[in-house]
């Protein structure tokens, strides 16, 4: 028997903007067909049992889960995130750091840097950097003691990995390196987050490659009518943005309202801390002491510290309190992430990479297959 060739048989496929019933779908590390007719003699065969089966997803912005975070610094902590993952089904994501001292930065870049290529789960993409170039009346979660400019010294080990940086494009120095980073190193999204620049100073920076806005509402000023701020420029350009839909950092109606006005710029995070997929309790996030409970993961003061918001369940928030189809959600997780960091993934598609998720239409996770491979499986079904 061949091993290395499988077929998903019985699969309600979302294959670009349709749902396909009557194919097979055939793959090795890659995807390598999608047809009706497909013979099926010495290739191992996946019954979907007319269940979904999409592109894994994919999370540009997510901390941790499992009880590891990224700032941990180790092995383990990456291999217990990329592992948890799977039962959300998410099969890629941008290792996010925070904003914390430059050594212990350095320690958490340096380990994605020699391990993330390890990890048997969740593949590791590259990274996020969510800090420390922000504005510090917008820190959030994230402690502003180790706020500062933006800088190369910072990153420049690292820029084959960092795929995204999510910064404060007001903050004194960050025009420049804006500007430089976005000639130097285009494939690198620079987003603007945790920042209170004004409409003016968010659309002039649009022009210098910021193109993308992080947890749209979240750790910015908000939408006034004679004061836009970046809500109101995310609002009126071509920038893609993202958003927590755990319905405690967005209101159901403010989730309804992005998606209405930015479509197919919009993409879905979960921005989860080390709690995801965890009980609630006493938690760590950055140095700083967070309190989970009710879905919701706070300080002491009560700021919203990260969330422990699943990819799957994001997706579940969005179809139930917006007009998104199911389609368009998947997108959201799948094939524009993937177009905005310009990577082979995120569609069923020959020559794709083999990331694969099989769900029901709950959304609970059945299959989670990466580069071909099950890796893991619901014991319910
Ligand atoms: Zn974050």
């Amino acid at each position: 028997m061949n091993t290395s060739l499988k077929a998903i048989i019985n699969a309600k496929l979302i294959v670009g903007d349709e749902i396909v019933e009557d194919k097979i779908l055939l793959f090795d590390k890659r995807i390598v067909k999608i047809e009706k007719k497909i013979d099926l003699d010495q290739i191992e065969i996946i019954d979907a049992k007319h269940h979904y089966v999409s592109a894994g997803f994919i999370d540009i912005h997510i901390h941790g889960s499992g009880g590891a975070d990224i700032m941990d610094a180790t092995p383990q902590a990456l291999q217990t995130i990329s592992k948890t993952l799977l039962q959300t089904g998410t099969t890629s994501f941008l290792a996010t750091t925070m904003t914390m001292s430059n050594e212990v930065i350095n320690k958490a870049l340096q380990n994605i840097q020699q391990h993330s290529k390890k990890v048997l789960g969740a593949k590791i993409i590259g990274i996020h950097l969510e800090g420390p170039f922000i504005n510090p009346a917008k820190h959030g979660a994230q402690d502003k003691t180790y706020i500062e400019p933006a800088n190369f010294k910072l990153i420049k080990n690292y820029m084959q990995e960092i795929k995204m940086i999510t910064l404060a494009p007001e903050e004194k120095g960050n025009e420049t390196f804006i500007k430089d980073m976005s000639k130097k190193y285009p494939h690198i999204i620079l987003s603007i987050g945790h920042s209170d620049a004004s409409y003016a100073e968010a659309k002039k920076s649009f022009k210098w490659g910021i193109s993308h806005a992080t947890h749209l509402f979240n750790a910015m000023n908000p939408y006034h009518h004679r004061k836009p701020g970046i809500v109101g420029a995310v609002f009126d350009s071509d920038v893609s943005c993202d958003i927590i839909a755990d319905l405690v950092h967005t209101h159901p109606s403010a989730l309804a309202l992005v998606q209405h006005v930015k479509k197919d710029n919009l993409l879905l995070i979960t921005d989860a801390m080390r709690a995801g997929c965890m009980k609630c309790g006493t938690y760590d996030l950055g140095g700083r002491r967070v309190e989970v409970s009710k879905g919701k993961a706070c300080l002491e003061d009560g700021t919203l510290a990260g969330s422990v918001l699943q990819m799957n369940e994001a997706i579940v928030n969005m179809l139930k309190y917006t007009s998104m189809t199911l389609i368009e959600a998947i997108n959201a997780v799948t094939r524009i992430p993937a177009k905005k960091l310009a990577i082979p993934k995120g569609e069923l598609k020959v020559g794709y990479d083999a990331d694969i998720v099989i769900f029901d239409e709950n959304l609970s996770i059945i299959k989670s297959i990466i580069d071909g491979e099950v890796k893991y499986q619901c014991l319910d079904y």
